[in-house]
């Protein structure tokens, strides 16, 4: 039996991680809604299109080609834009683009499209509640602060990107914000998802709890 799987949850949280080695174990797809918001962000300001402009961007989105290659590896018109996405600046407007329902309903629609035959994982902000409500397995991952902040710090040395130690924590926290309080599709607990939180908890053993999600329903994995 395939299903699928929504893995939600604040930024930083490890969804992107967690989802990619539930995948592997799996051999599903994983689909990082997340890079396809950034994506949006990072075309528009290379166009001068204002990221509070909802018309425009709607506009833009409905020309614009996202890839992913099995490694992960994010494409935008065909340039690879995987670590151009990853920097403060581009997550602060993701967040923004994010906010306007036209571009909600574009990015949905495509997701929902990808992920319509089951075995795929998506991770994101709206995966259980909106995107694939009818997900088999829904996973609310969080952790504190502090503990997603010095998550994102390693990521950014370990891909050699330059970072201001108190904007990211600044800017997780303004995120974090403006995702959950946006007027649609802010991100919350789908009423029927496991939160997991993984502050003390390392990779193995969040996986590790999946994992006893999936034995209770029955989900063959090697
Ligand atoms: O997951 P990631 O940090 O890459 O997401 C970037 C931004 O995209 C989030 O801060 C959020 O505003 C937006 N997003 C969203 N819905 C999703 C995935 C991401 O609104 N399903």
């Amino acid at each position: 039996m395939r299903i699928n799987i929504a893995i939600d949850g604040p930024s930083a949280a490890g969804k992107s991680t967690i989802a990619k080695k539930c995948a592997k174990l799996l051999g599903y797809s994983h689909l990082d809604t997340g890079a396809m918001y950034r994506c949006v962000a990072y075309k528009a300001k290379k166009e001068g299109i204002d990221w509070n402009d909802e018309e425009k961007l709607a506009e833009m989105i409905k020309n614009m080609k996202i890839d992913f290659d099995k490694n992960g590896n994010v494409y935008l018109d065909h340039e690879d834009v995987s670590q151009k996405i990853r920097t403060n600046d581009i997550s602060m407007g993701a967040s923004s683009v994010s906010r306007h329902l036209k571009v909600r309903e574009c990015l949905v629609e495509l997701q929902q499209q990808i992920a319509k035959n089951k075995g795929y994982i998506l991770d994101g902000r709206d995966i259980g509640t909106v995107v694939l409500k009818d997900a088999e397995l829904k996973i609310y991952l969080v952790a504190s602060a502090s503990a997603r902040a010095e998550r994102r710090i390693k990521e950014y040395i370990e891909k050699g990107i330059d970072f201001d130690r108190d904007e990211i924590i600044k800017d997780i926290e303004r995120r974090d914000y403006q995702d959950m309080h946006r007027e649609h599709s802010p991100l919350k607990k789908a009423e029927d998802a496991i939160e997991i939180d993984s502050s003390d908890l390392t990779i193995d053993e969040v996986v590790s709890k999946i994992k006893n999600e999936l034995d209770r329903l029955g989900v063959v994995y090697d």
